[in-house]
């Protein structure tokens, strides 16, 4: 199995391009809405349809190549199976296939099929991105124009989601309950100081809002985008982290599967507060992802049934109370989170490992045998 995820790369594009690049998307802009405008008063939603409806005239007017009216055509019928209320296509994007984007390799180049030119631009990425793409052979990609002028390319990449080793050793991590995040090894990324600064965002927000006028709106705007980066950045490093450990133990990761924190998340706090939460543990585990799945490291989900009510250490259900967990059956009482980490570390072995399962309780083994 693979999933596809999109690499965004910056392109470096001398100011000569930079036209070209702009009425290529202009074209394209109106091609989708020439099309969208057909589709609607047609009432078609089929590709091949609507190709023969619009293919001959959408090139005549805007004069864009074969393959850049096909994709326009694909674009359209796609935002109208995704949404039924389409809005017109701004000049801010335009999609590639392999007949009109290619990606060298060797130098870090792409190759693009502009209106009137085919184009070599150079890529500005870091690490991140030139691990993504190593030895890959993409076939398509997305020409973007960002609101502050700079281009970007996102290409899609396949890459292989399927265990690529069965490793001894699984990293148990659990998410969200006092601490962000904390693993079966004893790791933990502790709430407290992103709470503070968290709480900060929250304060200014509720000034600004009470506020209502127009400069404030604009300000609160900023904040929201302030807000997203520092929760991008405390992602990226925590995921980091999670993947070095793993790979400093030659382990896998294994997270509990989302729906168990969403129905989890019933603690204080409002709805939206808890939305965040959920959109910032799902941020979290597809940047692991991407980052498990450079270093070779498989990820794993379990189901989180019970994941909080075991005990990792006899498998019996014990008592659960805010920081702390005890277990009457084996005595083994501690922290709660590190309790859970461990749970969901040996569940991620049995699926590791389902040959020698080692979901079977000791203690009752022995009181059979
Ligand atoms: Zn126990």
């Amino acid at each position: 199995m693979t999933q596809t995820i999109s690499v965004s790369c910056k392109l470096q594009v001398p100011p000569e391009l930079r036209q070209e690049i702009d009425v290529t998307l202009k074209a394209f802009a109106e091609a989708c809405n020439q099309i969208l405008e057909v589709a609607k008063r047609e009432n078609v939603r089929n590709t091949t349809k609507l190709h023969h409806l619009t293919y001959r005239e959408v090139r005549a007017t805007t004069g864009l190549k074969a393959n850049h009216a096909c994709q326009a055509i694909r674009r359209v019928v796609g935002n109208l199976k995704a949404t039924k209320q389409v809005h017109q296509f701004k000049p801010s994007s335009i999609s590639l296939d392999a007949r009109v984007f290619t990606y060298r390799e060797a130098d870090q180049h792409v190759g693009i099929t502009l209106l009137n030119q085919r184009v070599w631009l150079p890529l500005s990425i870091g690490n991140y991105q030139l691990a993504l793409l190593r030895g890959k052979n993409p076939t398509s990609a997305t020409l973007v124009k960002r609101r502050n002028g700079d281009y970007y390319i996102q290409i899609a990449v396949d890459l292989p989601t399927d265990p690529t080793g069965k490793t001894p050793k699984v990293v148990g991590v659990d998410l969200g309950r006092r601490d962000l995040a904390h693993t079966s090894t004893g790791k933990s990324w502790n709430g407290e100081q992103i709470q503070k600064v968290r709480n900060h965002f929250a304060k200014v927000r509720a000034s600004l809002q009470s506020k209502g006028t127009k400069g404030a709106k604009r300000l609160l705007k900023r904040l929201s985008g302030k807000e997203r980066r520092f929760q991008k950045w405390l992602n990226h490093s925590i995921s980091r982290q999670l993947v070095n450990e793993a790979k400093s133990i030659n382990a896998a990761i294994a997270f509990e599967d989302l729906t168990g924190i969403r129905q989890r998340a019933k603690v204080k706090g409002s709805e939206q507060r808890r939305q965040h939460h959920n959109w910032a543990f799902y941020q979290l585990r597809m940047f692991t992802n991407y980052k498990a799945a450079i270093a070779g490291i498989p990820v794993i989900l379990i189901r989180p049934e019970y994941t909080s009510k075991t005990c990792h250490h006899c498998l019996h259900i014990g008592k659960r109370n805010a920081k702390s967990f005890s277990c009457e059956n084996c005595g083994w009482h501690g922290d709660a989170d590190f309790n859970a980490a461990n749970v969901i570390s040996l569940l991620g072995l049995s699926v590791m490992q389902p040959e020698q399962s080692v979901l079977s309780c000791a203690l009752q083994g022995s009181k059979l045998g």
